[in-house]
């Protein structure tokens, strides 16, 4: 049995290669080739944890495993990231434990990766103002993978607490960009892709707010009662996710679900755009929502790809079970 630490996995696997990897998966399960469990995520009652699995197996590209971990938010106090997790990558002919692979780095770049493959499938090719809902640890990675995607000009920021903004700050500085905190108003009327990040329980962004074009990729919400946006919006939007089931239980559509603005056949997967089934943004003008609710299938295929590389670079550790 292999096992790949944080830091290896840091040194193999690139935001190019979450892309593929996570633009793959998006395809693979679009056309029914990899499917995801139904997910366990439970309040621990203690530490304020969440705590959860996530699991599922892509046939296409042979991945079987889990994620296990969640999301601890008195970690930072102690100088670990909020989020912990690990995955557990099982071979898929036999069911014997192939590797563990640490999960938190890759949850990043696969979220980031999420966005970032919404982007350049979905924003206008001309968009140029990135906004920035969100300064936490994941909001960086979000940053710099979108940032790849579209010849943006200028980066907009709002964070609860102003001071986070700083890291955000500091990214678009090392890549020569100006960047501008500016209240949540500003941000949509004037930003043509946005990302929202943040743990929020209420609609950080209202519908009057977005202007048309607008591309939203809602990140932050992955547990029922989370809310980043306006459920109106959803009545003017066309929406999009990783997976439609999620979506509309844990993702950002849960509101617009329940509030019977939207239902399962107006929410498109985004593999089905990937693989030339769905047109994707029809005009100019349409405001565009990627419900970006997190799904096993983009661990296993990180880990996945981050265990091949590992190998093949001599770099994974190996025990017998
Ligand atoms: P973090 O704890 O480092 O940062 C949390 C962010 O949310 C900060 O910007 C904070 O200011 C903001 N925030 C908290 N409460 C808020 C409120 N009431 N109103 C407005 N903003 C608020 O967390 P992180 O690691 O950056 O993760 C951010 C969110 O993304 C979390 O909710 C996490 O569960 C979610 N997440 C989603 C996926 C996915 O695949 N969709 C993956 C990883 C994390």
């Amino acid at each position: 049995m292999y096992i790949v630490s944080e830091a290896v996995c840091e040194e193999v696997f690139s935001r190019a290669d979450a892309f593929s990897a996570v633009e793959s998966v998006f395809a693979a399960m679009a056309s029914g080739e990899a499917r995801n469990f139904p997910v366990i995520r439970e309040q621990l009652g203690y530490q304020d944890a969440i705590y959860g699995f996530k699991s599922g197996f892509d046939r296409a590209g042979l991945s079987l495993g889990l994620k296990s971990g969640g999301y601890w938010p008195n970690n930072a106090a102690k100088g670990l990231t909020n989020h912990q997790s690990t995955v557990f990558l099982f071979d898929p002919d036999t069911g014997k434990l192939d590797a563990l692979v640490g999960g938190n780095y890759l949850t990043a770049i696969r979220t980031a990766a999420a966005s970032s493959v919404s982007i350049a499938h979905l924003a206008r090719k001309d968009a140029s103002v990135l906004g920035m809902v969100g300064a936490g640890h994941q909001s960086t990675f979000q940053l710099r993978a979108a940032l790849e995607q579209r010849s943006f000009e200028k980066i907009l920021g709002w964070n609860l607490h102003p001071q986070g903004l700083d890291r955000l700050a500091a990214v678009s500085a090392e890549v020569g960009l100006p960047f501008e905190a500016v209240e949540r108003e500003q941000l949509a009327a004037d930003a043509d892709v946005i990302i929202t990040i943040t743990s929020a329980h209420e609609a950080l962004l209202l519908s009057d707010w977005i202007k048309p074009g607008t591309h939203i990729a809602c990140m932050g919400t992955d547990t029922a009662g989370k809310q980043e946006i306006d459920a109106r919006i959803f009545n003017r939007a066309t929406a999009f996710t990783d997976e439609i089931a999620q979506a509309i239980t844990i993702g950002e559509t849960q509101h617009a679900f329940a509030e019977g603005i939207i239902n399962e056949t107006g929410i498109t997967a985004i593999g089905d755009v990937i693989n030339g089934t769905h047109p994707g943004r029809g005009s100019a003008d349409e405001v565009t929502i990627f419900d970006g609710t997190g799904v096993g299938l983009q661990d296993l295929a990180a880990a996945s790809a981050s265990l091949r590389a590992a190998i093949e670079q001599d770099k994974a550790a190996s025990i017998e079970l």
